[in-house]
């Protein structure tokens, strides 16, 4: 049975952000009035483009909510409901050169957590692949797994070409052994990738503690994963450089876990399509929202408006209701190092937080504010209720 459900209803607009990734925002190649078809580029900067993910004609480029930043210029399409497509070229990745899998990566515009996925193909011996669901309510990379294993084998050989890495690991939950014996049996021709089962530990994921965990490569704080000749990735960028180099496909739609809905599920959404759509098509709210988080609970993005898109690193839509928010009394620090027992980034949370707090930027600087990973974990186990990341956020805009 698929895991992944495709959303085939095709919503009544399409809301495009040029801004997707880190740097620069994309300029539009398109005007308002124009007639644009699925995979078609309609906004470049150079770094890291974005495609339509619709047919149909352009009715705005305007400024427009986004889940992650305030609003973004954004190109609205209303689709004419055919769903019209470019040609794909697709190509064999044994037949193709280092530089031009990255190419073809960069113009597909595959991104990974803001990060274009192209910047990260450096010379690398080792690709990990995060096959974790390491947050609450977040279940896609199993439902990948199970839906896709022989494209993401493809996807991380096509990873390991583009790096040099002559090693491929999938980190895998040790109690999902339905997961393990998919990913096996699809790579049991290569002998060079190989699943590890992990306990899952939220964290898990990032960079430093998966690399640790799989390939027992400890990174030292501050330097980049490559320095260290690990290139680490999820299962979901395994499989969008698959379509992108195997089909020619850039990415135009994404895998969501939606919770706190008549029928939870995960679905495949074209990006661009408002929070509102995605979760009619899963049965639609259980009662009167209070809180949709976009990404998970931990370190997710509450938005205000069910209006915003799906964007390339939207994974997950959870709603909440009002029985299952409370808004703690926040008392003052108790100072039981708790905060400090579960940072995985080995910092003083409670330090920032006062710090942020005072707005003693200064401070937080030389406590190495930059190397909080934004987890949550420290906010999570406060007895004081002390909105410790939120704090440590702010404060990391500050210094910005
Ligand atoms: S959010 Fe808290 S626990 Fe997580 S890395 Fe930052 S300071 Fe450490
Ligand atoms: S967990 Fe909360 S109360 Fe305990 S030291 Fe950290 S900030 Fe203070």
């Amino acid at each position: 049975m698929r895991q992944i459900e495709p959303i085939t209803k095709i919503p009544e607009k399409v809301i495009i952000p040029l801004q997707q990734h880190v740097g620069a925002e994309n300029k539009p190649l398109v005007s308002v009035g124009d007639v644009v078809k699925i995979g078609q580029k309609i906004g470049e900067s150079g770094i890291s483009p974005v495609h339509s993910s619709a047919s149909g004609k352009v009715t705005a480029i305007s400024e427009y909510p986004h889940p992650f930043y305030e609003n973004v210029l954004s190109i609205i399409i209303e689709p004419d409901g055919k769903d019209a497509s470019i040609e794909f070229k697709a190509e064999d990745y044994s037949q193709l050169e280092r530089e031009q899998i990255i190419g073809i990566i960069k113009e597909a515009g595959v991104v990974e957590s803001g990060i274009p996925v192209h910047t990260k193909l450096s010379p690398s011996d080792v690709v990990i692949l995060n096959g974790m669901d390491e947050a609450p309510y977040m279940t896609l990379n199993r439902a990948l797994m199970l839906d896709f294993p022989s494209e993401i084998i493809d996807g991380l050989k096509i990873l390991m070409k583009a790096t040099g890495a002559s090693r491929g690991f999938i980190g895998i939950d040790a109690s999902n052994s339905e997961a393990t014996n998919t990913m096996n049996k699809a790579a049991v021709d290569d002998l060079n990738i190989e699943t590890v089962p992990l306990k899952t530990t939220y964290v898990r994921g990032m960079e430093e503690f998966f690399a640790k965990a799989v390939v027992k490569r400890e990174i030292s704080r501050g330097h980049r994963i490559s320095n260290a000749s690990t290139m680490t990735s999820t299962v979901g960028t395994a499989r969008a450089a698959y379509d992108a180099v195997c089909m020619g496909k850039p990415l135009t739609e994404t895998v969501v876990s939606v919770w706190g809905v008549k029928k939870s599920q995960n679905v495949q959404a074209k990006i661009g399509t408002p929070l509102r759509s995605v979760i009619e098509h899963c049965g639609g709210y259980k009662g009167k929202p209070k809180k949709i988080v976009v990404n998970g609970p931990m370190t997710g993005v509450a938005q205000y408006t069910d209006e915003v898109p799906v964007t390339k690193d939207v994974h997950g839509i959870l709603v909440q209701y009002k029985e299952d928010v409370t808004t703690p009394e926040i008392q003052p620090c108790i100072n039981c190092a708790k905060c400090v027992d579960v940072c995985p980034a080995n910092l003083l949370p409670n330090m920032l937080a006062a710090f942020a707090n005072e707005d003693r930027f200064d401070m937080c600087k030389r406590y190495n504010i930059s190397a909080c990973v934004e987890c949550g974990k420290c906010a999570y186990v406060c007895p004081s209720k002390i909105p410790i990341v939120q704090l440590i956020k702010c404060a990391k805009e500050w210094i910005k």
